[in-house]
């Protein structure tokens, strides 16, 4: 399967350049098509801007691992325009249509001297995750709000005492909120405080690796060692030990040495203890020994002091306006939302752009599109209102008033848009007007989204009143 690939694809780039890198530019990627003949991959990227970004600092990476996927060594890449509008169907599949929707960023963007123009931020997003600890996750950079104080609290009160307080500390939540930040945090705050401490922070995936690879090799005794002889043990995602019999043997051991030596072990997961299948009992156990925390989503006071503590890191100043924006506009969890600033601050950099929140609203807009609500006619018409001086009846009417007529087809086209309707349910919605009526509307305002920018970024306006 091809959606596979390019699954595998950003497991390998999240390796290589990190799972920053990966939320910011690679995951509103997909892999259109893959040409087996002329060994030609096409992407689809959700604007020109992303596409750019990621031909101009991405090529290599996507050749050596796409090519190796896909086994072929001379392996070309495409970018092709996206076709976002899915829900189109029957009689509208015109191809011309499709391929509409797309925002138009080429404009203004030089892509050439990026290293010089890029903000911290973006540089800072682009730093591969080398080393054990990554210096960058601080408990200085870390927000506290109620979604995560109480693990905070925790993550902190270990490194007062390590291995005596909590022990182990297990903390837990949904992906991107934190959990990899706070090991890496006390990480970096226990060895500020004892320059001489082993620290050891390993994924529970790499940890697996290693394991397999140390029976391979016949090292399984150095192995051993090399974890039974630190201060500190950070152990992410331990869940993926899940299945894995003899890891967890090899584990349970490592566990129990620390353990009575009274060092501290620190796991994160994207689940309670109890609640983890595949995991023996007696590991499973232990792992709740200590204490137990979680951390949840946050609410859109803590996004907001997160984007802009992020902000103030890079030395950017974000407006309350945007981050307000950016906070409301990406709700599932943080590394999306730094994802989203990033995008914001990069295109900001590259067009030589102060950070508004018209910028921002350009940016965000289509790359979020999908996870976005259906909307129904009315919200489309009341959102309308704020920009066109008509009512529902007005709309209604048989009137052929020129700046009317303009407007009824900007909301036959909203409505192709924002719901899944059929072009007849519109055209009866709007005074029983025909399908043909409809078909050409959207024509119309196609052909004006293309040949005039500034209406394009009304209309996207429009959309983001419509859908907020
Ligand atoms: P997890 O390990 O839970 O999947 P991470 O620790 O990798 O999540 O966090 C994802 C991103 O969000 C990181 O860049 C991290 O710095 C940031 N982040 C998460 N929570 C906070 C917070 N409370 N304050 C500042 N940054 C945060
Ligand atoms: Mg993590």
């Amino acid at each position: 399967m091809i959606s596979n690939i390019w699954e595998q694809f950003l497991t390998i780039a999240r390796e290589e350049a990190g799972s920053r890198v990966v939320e910011t530019w690679f995951k509103a990627v997909t892999l259109a098509r893959w040409d087996t003949i002329e060994k030609v991959v096409y992407l689809k990227a959700p604007n020109t801007f992303v596409q750019k970004w990621i031909q101009t600092n991405y090529m290599p990476l996507l050749h050596t691992h796409l090519g190796r996927l896909l086994h072929v060594t001379d392996l070309m890449v495409v970018f092709t325009e996206e076709q976002k509008d899915t829900k189109v169907s029957g009689a509208s599949e015109d191809p011309q249509y499709r391929a509409a929707a797309v925002v138009q960023f080429d404009d203004d963007i030089n892509m050439v001297p990026v290293e010089k123009k890029m903000t911290a931020l973006v540089k800072s997003s682009l730093v591969n995750h080398c080393g054990n600890i990554n210096r960058t996750y601080s408990f200085d950079t870390f927000v506290v709000g109620p979604s995560n104080s109480l693990s905070y609290a925790a993550a902190h009160a270990v490194t007062e005492k390590p291995g005596r307080l909590y022990n182990p500390l297990f903390i837990y939540g949904g992906s991107g909120l934190g959990k990899t930040h706070l090991l890496h945090a006390i990480g970096n705050e226990i060895k500020e405080k004892d320059k001489k401490a082993v620290i050891l922070y390993q994924t529970a995936d790499r940890f697996v690796n290693e394991f397999i690879n140390a029976i391979r090799f016949n090292k399984i005794h150095k192995f051993q060692q090399k974890y039974q002889v630190v201060d500190v043990l950070l152990i992410d995602d331990i869940q993926f030990i899940a299945n894995k019999e003899q890891t967890q043997e090899a584990f349970f051991h490592i566990f129990n040495v620390l353990y009575e030596a009274h060092k501290q072990i620190v796991f994160s997961s994207d689940v309670i203890p109890n609640n983890m299948s595949g995991i023996a009992e007696r590991l499973r156990s232990r792992l709740a020994w200590g204490l137990v925390t979680d951390i949840h989503v946050p609410r859109l006071e803590t996004k907001i002091a997160i984007l802009k503590k992020k902000a103030e890191l890079s030395n950017s100043i974000l407006s309350d306006e945007v981050a307000h924006f950016i906070a409301s506009r990406v709700t599932s969890n943080i590394r999306e939302l730094e994802g989203a600033l990033i995008r914001v601050m990069a295109f900001a950099s590259l067009t030589n752009k102060a950070v508004t929140l018209e910028l921002a609203q350009r940016v965000l807009a289509h790359a979020h599109a999908q996870v976005d609500q259906l909307v129904d006619f009315d919200r489309i018409i009341t959102g309308m209102s704020k920009y066109y001086s008509f009512t529902l009846k007005d709309f209604r009417s048989k009137s052929r008033n020129k700046e009317l007529a303009f407007a009824r087809q900007v909301a036959m086209f909203l409505m192709k848009k924002l719901t899944d309707k059929s072009l007849r349910d519109i055209g009866n919605f709007l005074g029983g007007r025909n399908h043909a009526t409809v078909m050409h509307a959207l024509h119309k305002i196609e052909k004006h989204i293309q040949d005039n920018p500034d209406f394009a970024y009304k209309l996207k306006d429009i959309e983001a009143g419509i859908r907020a």
